[in-house]
């Protein structure tokens, strides 16, 4: 379990992307995140309306890595 990682997220809805504390982050087949997130256009979004942008997938890549080390 990884507490507090910021994460650069991509909102699907309206193509806007930010960075998100999504608080711990459990991997599975598919990432799951403590927090609900907010986009700052859509307000809240479900999991599947995000993506991770390239640089949240490097991110969520060295936090696994950290975390399996
Ligand atoms: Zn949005």
């Amino acid at each position: 379990m990884i507490e507090l990682a910021i994460l650069s997220l991509k909102c699907i809805r309206c193509g806007k992307t930010f960075d998100f504390n999504v608080g711990k982050i459990t991997f599975g087949n598919k990432l799951s995140f403590e927090n609900e997130i907010f986009c700052q256009k859509c307000g809240l979004v479900e999991i599947e309306d995000l993506e991770l942008t390239e640089l949240g997938q490097t991110q969520v890549a060295e936090l696994f890595f950290e975390k399996t080390k």
